[in-house]
């Protein structure tokens, strides 16, 4: 089995005591692959030697996450443009709105999303969207500046039905983790109907973890979790559900 973390903060201080039996739990699981979303410039360091040292089993993206928009934030923009001028990423993450902790920087949190949209398109990469409490409001965004030649995921998508079919008109995935093992989720019910060739799985560790380990930090070899919840969804093989979700990783990630 094969299965693709498409979005993993492993190179946070939570793993410093064991990210190397995290990882090596990882590759046991069937983890072959782990993508690390950016968060800012606090972590954009760490998160880049931590990639390097792990010889190409995590992979970094650039970006600068939502919560970490607030006054200031042009500058911290910046700093995103120039490691994306000197290095090449697999994708601009993780951006976009976060409508949960605080609404104060809404203006703010939407500029920074939409430059960074821009940047994902003319560069020719994927977006790793966040959108805690802002599906709707993300997607009239998107619909309104109209960006040619974007795509991305919506990572930890919590939408409704009609959300998830927009965002995947738009040409978007959806990113699915930990959530969709709880109890009160209508996930399952939403991921039953939607295209299979846009459903990414991601553990969004250390954040997130399936049912049975909630309150604790969530790690990649969990994800298996979620890949057997989604084969009782659509009725397949847990095999079968890691070959599509990592043929759908490859697709939108553009992995050689
Ligand atoms: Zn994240």
């Amino acid at each position: 089995m094969k299965i693709i973390d498409t979005h993993c903060h492993l190179y946070l201080e939570e793993f410093d005591v064991d990210r190397e039996q995290v990882l090596a739990r990882a590759m046991d699981a069937g983890v072959s692959k782990i993508l690390c979303p950016a968060i800012d410039s606090r972590t954009h360091d760490r998160m880049l030697e931590i990639c390097r040292l792990s010889d190409g089993f995590m992979i970094p993206m650039m970006g600068l996450h939502p919560t970490s928009v607030r006054e200031g934030y042009q500058e911290e923009l910046k700093v995103v443009e120039r490691y994306l001028a000197e290095n090449k990423y697999l994708a601009i993450g993780e951006v976009g709105i976060d409508l949960y902790w605080d609404t104060t920087y809404i203006k703010e949190q939407e500029d920074a999303f939409l430059t960074q949209a821009r940047w994902a398109a003319s560069m020719g990469v994927p977006l790793v969207i966040h959108s805690r409490n802002s599906m709707g409001h993300i997607l009239d965004l998107l619909a309104k500046h109209s960006i040619k030649n974007l795509t991305g995921v919506f990572h930890c998508f919590s939408g409704t039905a009609e959300e998830a079919s927009k965002a995947i008109d738009m040409g978007f995935f959806l990113g699915i983790g930990g959530p969709l093992t709880y109890k009160k989720s209508n996930l399952p019910e939403i991921i039953r109907n939607v295209r299979r060739d846009r459903v990414v799985v991601e553990t969004d560790a250390p954040y997130l973890p399936p049912v049975h380990f909630r309150g604790k930090r969530n790690e990649p070899s969990w994800l298996n979790l979620v890949l057997q919840h989604l084969a009782v969804i659509w009725n397949i093989s847990a095999e079968e559900v890691s070959a599509i979700t990592t043929q759908n990783a490859q697709r939108l990630f553009q992995f050689i």
